[in-house]
């Protein structure tokens, strides 16, 4: 999963990016909404934290402008302490959750985990397919109550394809949403991980639609 960070305030900026790459994610920057506008509407973030006290053009504009062009991923808004009208403003531009300055970074990835499994049409936590299990929350993938042991790799990979059950997820798609853009990407990359993730789980678990990418399908 890729989340795109927009803050203004490098310190804070940089705690989010750490926490956020610690969690698993993949994650993209901007400091300004200039540029928060341009890479959110490169289409692939399952998530963004937007910080709505922003230079060049503000945050509130920033939302507007991609909703009225009709992007849709989740948004969560940091606002400062003791503005409600600024959560109403946001909430009514297109904000999905909001989430009040300072704040615990536990609470900010347990509500982007919310988000991002509601954008998906998922309503558990614990995202299941077959015998095959993953937490979203500790990270455990197992198999009939057994743990696997992924790499962040392998578990970026699959963790995507669990969002998405029955989906037919193409190896580009994959490619922009487990990694950020200063990655020096390689979609051939994925076929590797597929691979590996094939003898780790039940090889029939990921199905290969030819020339469109994978699917998971449950046994
Ligand atoms: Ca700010």
């Amino acid at each position: 999963m890729r989340v795109l960070i927009v803050e203004d305030e490098p310190q804070l900026r940089e705690q989010l990016r750490a926490g956020l790459v610690e969690a698993g994610y993949a994650v993209d920057e901007a400091d300004n909404g200039r540029d928060a506008h341009h890479l959110g509407t490169s289409g692939a973030f399952d998530a963004v934290v937007l910080d709505l006290g922003l230079p060049v053009i503000d945050g509130l504009t920033v939302l507007k402008r991609w909703r009225d062009a009709g992007h849709l991923m989740p948004v969560m808004i940091l606002t400062a302490r003791d503005n409600w009208s600024e959560k109403v403003a946001g909430i009514d531009a297109g904000a999905d959750d909001d989430l009040t300055k300072p704040f615990h970074m536990e609470e900010l990835l347990a509500r982007l985990r919310g988000l991002i499994r509601r954008a998906s049409g998922l309503a558990s936590p614990v995202l299941v397919c077959g015998a095959l299990t993953l937490d979203t929350r500790s990270g455990r993938v197992s198999l009939g109550g057994q743990t696997i042991a992924l790499t962040s790799h392998e578990y970026k990979v699959l963790d995507y394809l669990m969002h998405r059950p029955g989906a037919v997820v193409s190896r580009t798609e994959l490619t922009e949403h487990i990694y950020s853009q200063d990655f020096d990407r390689d979609s051939n990359t994925i076929e590797v991980f597929v691979g590996r993730l094939r003898k780790k789980l039940p090889p029939e678990l990921i199905e290969t639609v030819r020339g469109l990418g994978y699917r998971l399908v449950a046994p």
